[in-house]
This record gives C-alpha cells, structure tokens and sequence, in this order.
C-alpha cells in the first residue's frame, strides 16, 4: 500500500481513493505514476490478496481497481466477496485483465462488476473512468444516507402525530364532558342536537326531544348540603344515560339540576316510552329526600316534545314546547312527565335559524 500520492486539494472538492489489487508491483507502479498528477485522487495499493478486504474496509474506496489472474485467487472470486460485504457491495469494481476476452468480460459484468479494462489502460481513460464511477458512488450513497435520515425523521413524525392525536382525542373527549357529573355538557348537546336537526330536516324524520328537572332539589341542597348534592347530581345523571340504550340518543347535564335528552329517530310515542323508563330508573334509586313535599325519595319532572323538522320551525322550537311542558309537570303536581302540545309552534314560516336554547333555569 502507497502513501497519498499527492496533497489532496483543499477547495471541498471530493477525493477519490482509488485501491488497486494486482500482483505485479510493476503494474502498480505504471498506474500510480498515471494519477499521481490528479489532485482528487489517492492511491493505495493492495499486492496480497488476502489482504484485499481487509484493506478495503480501512481505506473506504471509491473506485477498486481489481486485477483478474492472481496467485492462490483470481479476481472474479474477490469481487464477489467484495459484493458479498454490506459495506462494499455497492463500491464499483473496475476489472484490470491482460486480454480483451468477451468470455471473461461477460462474466465479470454478470458478477457485479462496473467496468472491464484491458493492461495497460490509456491514462485518460483510466482517469475519466475513474472519476466517472466515484462520482456516482458517492453521490449515491449521499442519496441513501439522506434517505436514512428522512425514514429516520418520518418515523418521529409519525410517533409526534400519534401522540398528538391521542392528546387531542382527550381534549375532545374532555371539552364535551360535564366536569360533575361525567355526561355530556352543554356545550356538546348543542352541537349534536345541530348536526341531528339537519338530518332529520334532510331525512323527514321526527325527533323527540326531554327536558328533566329535579323535583325540590334546592330544599335538597339546604338540607343535605352540597356535597350531597353533587352526588345526587351524578346519580341521576348516570340514571338517565345508563336508561338510553340506542347509539344515537344523548342525555346532557342543561344546567343546574336540569337535564336534556336527545331522542333522533324517535316519534311521540317512542319519546314518552322513554319518559316513563326515566321516571321509573330515577324512582328505582331511592335517594332519600326529608323535604320533599310530594315523596320520600328524590324525584323528577320531565316534558316530553316531538317535531319533524320543516322550514316552519327551529330547534329552538322543539325546546320551547319542551320547556313548556315541563312546567306543566310541575304545576300538575311534579313527579310525572307532561307531552308537549305541537299546536303551541309558530304558525308563520321563519328564517332557518342556529340552534339557540334558553338559559337553565
Ligand atoms: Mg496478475
């Protein structure tokens, strides 16, 4: 092996280690002198070919100039143990051979090899060739770096998406949960009861919708304090969703001690089933209530209302009617539900509106 044939340029311009393994210091000495001129070129030199790889790991070349027939080996069986090897499998082979044989040409290509030269080759040749095939070495193989380091970022990306999306998920998530009691909120019901409207303008189809107040739930508070207030709060309102078995009814805390159930798809005799289920689940709780005028135990009041959505009428509308029977539970007696009566509507066609419902009371 030689030392640097000439001091590398130093305007970052690529250099290109050249190894020759041939048997015939002449050989080496012939083509040494043919580059020993080029400023982008180091040459290295290999005359045992048991030392081929070896060498070849330490010196990293760009071009390897490999001599056909040498002694204990031949150079077809080096290139394919240089084509075996992950690190120099791609490093282009030129085949230095004494004779223009098609034979051994043909093989050597079909085992890998990049070019085919006859001893000894004509110095520009053997320059333009060398230079030519360590260009496109090393520009392929900053390719396939860069290609690593873009699978590599890809990769974290795709870990920093999923975390993001997970967290962004919870948000939802938490953004459409009442903080007590753990069922929707408001929020929530608002823009579900939107989207469903719409379908069910689209689809010609009723929905029904149920206002629930707890019944005295303020002498509730004033006698059992907050605290059990708020669990009184919770109960009910995993009474009331646990009570909804299909996928597309919500129940949603409205405010205070008040609750909504949505019911998309359901028609008034559907709604009122639904009601009596509410009464019965709440009535199945048996929370004790001292105060209560009317029973020993909590109870609640509901108005029941049911639309088929037309031009005519809003969502507010179907609150409204709602709303109003569920006063009329209250002054019937509370503790019962109350089905709204649909001729209370706005007669005159009106702008479609937003949804919009009334504060809680
Ligand atoms: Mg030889």
């Amino acid at each position: 092996m030689s030392k640097p044939a000439a001091d590398p340029p130093d305007n970052g311009e690529e250099i290109y280690d050249i190894l020759l393994v041939d048997d015939q210091p002449i050989i080496a000495e012939a083509i040494k002198r043919m580059l020993v001129t080029e400023p982008d070129m180091r040459f290295h030199y290999c005359q045992a070919s048991d030392r081929a790889l070896q060498l070849a790991h330490e010196i990293q070349p760009t071009v390897i100039l490999q001599d056909l027939v040498m002694p204990d080996t031949d150079g077809m069986q080096l290139l394919a143990a240089y084509r075996n090897d992950a690190a120099l499998s791609e490093v282009p082979v030129v085949i230095l051979s004494t004779k223009e044989d098609p034979h051994d040409k043909s093989a050597a290509f079909a085992a890998g090899a990049s070019d085919y030269l006859v001893k000894i080759p004509d110095r520009i040749e053997l320059i333009a060739r060398i230079r030519a095939h360590s260009r496109s070495y090393l520009s392929q193989k900053q390719r396939d770096e860069l290609l690593q380091e873009i699978k590599i970022v890809h990769e974290q990306l795709k870990a920093v998406y999923a975390q993001l999306h997970q967290s962004h998920q919870e948000l939802e998530k938490l953004s459409c949960m009442d903080g007590l009691t753990g069922i929707s909120n408001r929020r929530h019901f608002d823009t579900y009861f939107s989207q469903e409207w719409l379908r069910a303008l689209r689809e010609k189809i009723s929905t029904s919708l149920i206002l629930v107040d707890i019944d005295y739930f303020k002498l509730y508070n004033d006698h059992y304090g907050h605290q059990a207030g708020d669990l009184c709060l919770q109960a009910i309102a995993q009474a009331l969703a646990d009570t909804l078995q299909r996928p597309g009814d919500l129940a949603a805390r409205y405010g205070g001690e008040e609750f909504v159930v949505l019911l998309p798809y359901t028609d008034a005799k559907g709604a009122e089933n639904i009601a009596k289920q509410l009464l019965d689940t709440v009535k199945k709780l048996a929370v004790a209530h001292a105060q209560s005028p009317i029973d020993a135990h909590v109870t609640i009041s509901l108005g029941v209302a049911t639309l088929t959505p037309d031009s005519s009428v809003a969502p507010s509308d179907l609150v409204q009617i709602a709303d109003t029977a569920l006063y009329q539970a209250k002054e019937q007696g509370r503790n019962r539900y109350v089905l709204a009566d649909i001729s209370l509507l706005p007669k005159a066609p009106r702008p479609k509106a937003k949804v919009k419902t009334r504060k809680p009371r």
